[in-house]
């Protein structure tokens, strides 16, 4: 209730939201007490939770922030989904993000952008930054996000909050809408550390729909959340502190580095040389993956369909120019491009060669260090409005974020201080492979 009313008064100067359903979030609620009454309560039933508009979700319009998919219900869950409600989760509604993910800065939805809570002028960051901005504002305590190249970490730092993108094919995709699967990772947003842990053991788990969910033994994200630092090696990468990183962060990224040495962690200078590749090399994979996935939208089964139209081809054309905004289309182009014939030589698989060195450098840099630091974005929140018109700009402030998703590792954001105009700003942690509650302890202890 408490929250509900929070949405009700809030909502309407943030755009966080794109579905509420009062009825159905206390039908969930009354579900959760019937768990609890059965004696079947986790520690997580009947906490509210706000989902990304992203996964499936039985009785519940799943847009993805796209008009294509504005008269979708899902007839299924996600297994994210599935995961939340076995746990007792109560499902406070669906949150705003950028157009099928595609975006830095939540200006590509359908449904308008979302606005920062710390300040309505700047972004929130995107893709999942209706589920940041949510957490943020107190409209939830805890939301789903997705991250395929810095969506989960990105608005965690714009916003305030702690967000994790765990390793590739820790939580399923199965009902996750895909964006560029070899890339696509769900993981939580949440105040601290703590509650991501929890949250992560409810959406993490082998999944058989997804062939590319891992079999391994369920583990407890929190177990190690109060380990010491003592002795913990910190990489940080010199290509991270070097030109194109804002003085604001720098600073910030830097106190927070002093503040774990005195818990007793020692820092290395490591190096990840192809770190600047990342950038077209993910601005060729992921609108190569999504050209291929969005093929799916073509009016016949399901989402929009043009009203008029000549022919089946003129349905395909219009219904595809209608449904789609801008961005979308333009990664459609891209990826398409990239794919064909007498360019994929030159483009697709020059980006999966500089893939392979990108996870090599990550590789030989965690024989020097258990985990590595340093920003998640070049600059705090900029305004709405100010990048909107530049594509490239956009895309040159994934920069931190890019190569964890390229390497398949796991990263999170954790809150660490604010830049001059009094915006947050995070902290990234990169972990090794299955590294999930080492970052945790690290970001555990340094809250
Ligand atoms: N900004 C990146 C993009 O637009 C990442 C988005 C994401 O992680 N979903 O593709």
């Amino acid at each position: 209730g408490l929250y509900l009313d929070r949405i009700a008064a809030l909502n309407p100067t943030l755009n966080a939201f794109i579905s509420v359903d009062r009825d159905k979030t206390l039908a969930e609620a009354r579900a959760a007490d019937a768990l609890r009454a059965a004696g079947q309560a986790g520690p997580l039933t009947g906490v509210p939770i706000a989902h990304k508009d992203i996964f499936c979700q039985q009785g519940w319009k799943t847009s993805c922030g796209s008009k294509m998919l504005d008269n979708f219900v899902s007839p299924y869950d996600a297994h994210v989904i599935e995961q939340c409600r076995a746990a007792g989760l109560v499902t406070l509604g669906r949150t705003n993000m950028d157009e099928f993910a595609m975006g830095s800065s939540n200006e590509n939805s359908f449904y308008g952008p979302v606005k920062n809570p710390w300040d309505l002028a700047a972004i929130p960051g995107g893709s999942s930054g209706g589920s940041a901005a949510a957490v943020a504002a107190r409209l939830a305590p805890i939301a789903t996000g997705t991250d395929t190249g810095g969506s989960i970490r990105q608005p965690a730092s714009h916003c305030g909050v702690t967000g994790i993108k765990p390793t590739y094919g820790v939580v399923s995709r199965y009902g996750m809408v895909a964006y560029a699967s070899s890339l696509d990772q769900g993981g939580p947003l949440a105040q601290t550390a703590e509650d991501c842990a929890l949250l992560l053991n409810v959406m993490a788990g082998f999944d058989q729909r997804d062939s590319t969910s891992l079999e391994r033994a369920k583990e407890d994200y929190s177990r190690d959340l109060n380990a010491p630092l003592s002795g913990l090696k910190i990489g940080l990468p010199r290509e991270y502190f070097a030109e194109g990183l804002s003085a604001d962060v720098a600073g910030v990224v830097d106190g927070a580095i002093a503040e774990l040495k005195k818990l007793g962690a020692e820092v290395v200078e490591i190096s990840l040389p192809n770190t600047q590749l990342s950038i077209p090399a993910y601005y060729v994979i992921a609108p190569a993956e999504a050209s291929t996935n969005l093929s799916r939208y073509d009016g016949v089964r399901y989402g929009h369909r043009a009203a008029e139209y000549k022919d089946l081809v003129d349905m395909y054309e219009k219904t595809r120019a209608e449904g789609f905004g801008a961005e979308v289309k333009r990664r459609i182009m891209v990826g398409t491009y990239v794919l064909s014939h007498g360019y994929y030589d030159a483009y697709y698989l020059k980006a999966q060669k500089i893939r392979r060195l990108i996870a090599n450098d990550f590789k030989a840099a965690f024989e020097q260090c258990d985990v590595i630091l340093g920003p998640v974005a070049p600059t705090a929140a900029f305004n709405i409005g100010e990048k909107s018109d530049d594509p490239v700009q956009m895309y040159l402030s994934d920069i931190y974020t890019l190569s964890v998703n390229l390497a398949g590792l796991p990263g999170m954001s954790v809150p660490a201080g604010f830049a001059a105009n009094g915006r947050p700003v995070g902290l990234q942690i990169i972990g090794n492979y299955f590294g999930e509650a080492k970052m945790l302890n690290v970001a555990h202890q340094f809250q």
